[in-house]
């Protein structure tokens, strides 16, 4: 049955970028009505899982020390992603001077600075009690405006007429319906959650892959849009690739999952052999580097050795690592010859060489191929531990162009005339590679706070 609805904005998706722009364009005056694919109880997209998001900021408040002036952020983006669109990142770090501002307004809660459970950062703020709190209090700030949300609608194809949207065709809860709205802003993310989309970038390495955020990111709008003569931007076959442990679930295994001791100890293959510096990357974000390096290794799985000292080092973990009392034992239980491993230890051990018996996490071992440039402590002292690895992917760098006003460009010319995309859906426009921290919450909550007032604009608002 096709029933008709009307609103002046339609937002399409459910997380931090479609409640950005949800309350935005609702604060402008307009209608507002925003349908996510997932169910009430997965509300909220993949911020549910995010802690932090970067901010510009001219001086130090309650939530970030010193300063970050807006040029510098500007900067930081274009030395990971120096292929993206320069002014979109500019208008990007700017409108980030304002978010923490803007957020607080919206009733969302932030760590006070140096009081809560998370450390302090000079970039980014923190969400008290986790991007799930905040996309809580967003949703009962949106529902306190008025705007009319439905849960289970996953919009899977437009209505055109010229270069307008007439009509979104939505499947709410089983039943085919169409929306029409004076504009549309579609929210709704990548692609990375349809595994065969992936695999079309990825290659077979794709079956391997888990799927670090929700399962309802299946990108079938962005495909719409695609067909629809959308400009295209970033790699499908490029994305935001973390270590995971591989006992986690396929999808949605969410921040837990990640492992951040990599550095402590030493990675190796399916045949027992390393094939990466794990020292050469000790920043907080070390785990991103090590998502491509276990995409291409056979059968994209390794395991991470470490001993009793480096354990005790190392953060808790979602799951308890795997041990036993010898190394021998060890690869027994992780199925990998255990004369190799031996063998791959030993080679190890008696390349470190102790420079400052003072200053551990500067030993090296230079002469291994690969060497350990950094943190080359011995696996001497038992038991001897295991976590087994996978890569984890966060988001694709994919999704469609953008103007300055955030309307979804064409192929052929002008931009749609009432489409505008926020979030996920057009991160690849500023970062289609790398990543910094707190950066793709920042890029949904300031686009989709942008394009919520363009629309309502739009709209006659
Ligand atoms: C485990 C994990 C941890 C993270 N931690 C951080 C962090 O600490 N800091 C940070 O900045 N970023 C973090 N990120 C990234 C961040 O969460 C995302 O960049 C951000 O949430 C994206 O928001 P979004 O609204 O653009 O898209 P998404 O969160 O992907 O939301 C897309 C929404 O659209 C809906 N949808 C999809 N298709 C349709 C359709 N056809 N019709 C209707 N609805 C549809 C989905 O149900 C979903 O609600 C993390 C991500 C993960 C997975």
């Amino acid at each position: 049955m096709i029933a008709r609805q009307d609103c002046e904005v339609l937002v399409i998706g459910g997380g931090c970028a479609a409640l950005c722009a949800a309350i935005a364009a609702r604060r402008r005056g307009a209608n507002v009505m925003m349908i996510d694919h997932a169910p009430f109880t997965w509300r909220g997209g993949n911020t549910r899982h995010a802690r932090n998001f970067r901010i510009a900021h001219d001086e130090a408040d309650d939530y970030v020390p010193g300063r970050y002036p807006a040029a510098a952020f500007a900067a930081d983006l274009a030395r990971v992603a120096p292929d993206g669109d320069a002014a979109l990142a500019e208008l990007l770090a700017q409108h980030s001077l304002t978010l923490t501002h803007w957020l607080r307004a919206q009733s969302v809660r932030l760590q006070r600075r140096g009081r809560g459970v998370m450390p302090w950062s000079q970039r980014t703020a923190f969400f008290a009690g986790g991007g799930k709190a905040a996309m809580d209090t967003l949703y009962a700030t949106a529902r306190r405006l008025g705007i009319t949300i439905l849960h289970d609608a996953e919009a899977c194809g437009i209505e055109w007429q010229g270069d307008r949207v007439t009509a979104v065709e939505v499947v709410h809860q089983g039943a085919m319906v169409k929306l029409s709205a004076a504009a549309v802003i579609a929210c709704c993310g990548g692609h990375q959650a349809n595994r065969d989309w992936l695999r079309e970038g990825f290659g077979a390495a794709a079956d391997a892959i888990a799927v670090r955020g929700m399962g309802y990111v299946q990108g079938r709008l962005l495909r719409a849009l695609i067909d629809a003569g959308a400009v295209t931007v970033g790699d499908p076959g490029r994305g935001h690739i973390v270590a995971v442990d591989a006992r986690g679930p396929a999808v949605d295994g969410g921040i837990v999952t990640r492992l951040e001791c990599i550095p402590y100890g030493i990675v190796v293959d399916s045949d027992a052999q390393r094939f990466a510096d794990e020292g050469g990357d000790t920043a907080r974000t070390h785990y991103a580097r090590w998502g491509e390096r276990l995409l291409a290794a056979p059968g994209q799985r390794a395991t991470l050795i470490l001993d009793r000292s480096a354990l005790a080092r190392a953060a808790s973990t979602a799951f308890a690592p795997l041990r036993a009392p010898t190394i021998e034992a060890l690869a027994e239980l992780i199925d990998l010859d255990s004369a190799a491993l031996r063998a791959t230890v030993d080679r190890y051990n008696a390349a470190i060489v102790p420079a400052d018996a003072n200053a551990p996490e500067s030993w090296r071992a230079m002469a291994l191929s690969p060497p350990k440039s950094a943190q080359a402590l011995p696996i001497s002292t038992p038991p001897f531990a295991a976590f087994p690895l996978i890569p984890g992917i966060t988001f694709t760098h994919y999704g469609v162009g953008v103007d300055q006003a955030l309307r979804v460009r064409r192929e052929s010319g002008a931009p749609f005339a009432n489409l505008f995309a926020a979030g996920m859906i057009m991160a690849a426009n500023v970062l289609p590679r790398g990543y910094l921290a707190g950066l793709g919450v920042t890029i949904s909550a300031v686009f989709g706070r942008l394009a919520g007032e363009e629309a309502a604009r739009h709209a006659g608002r």
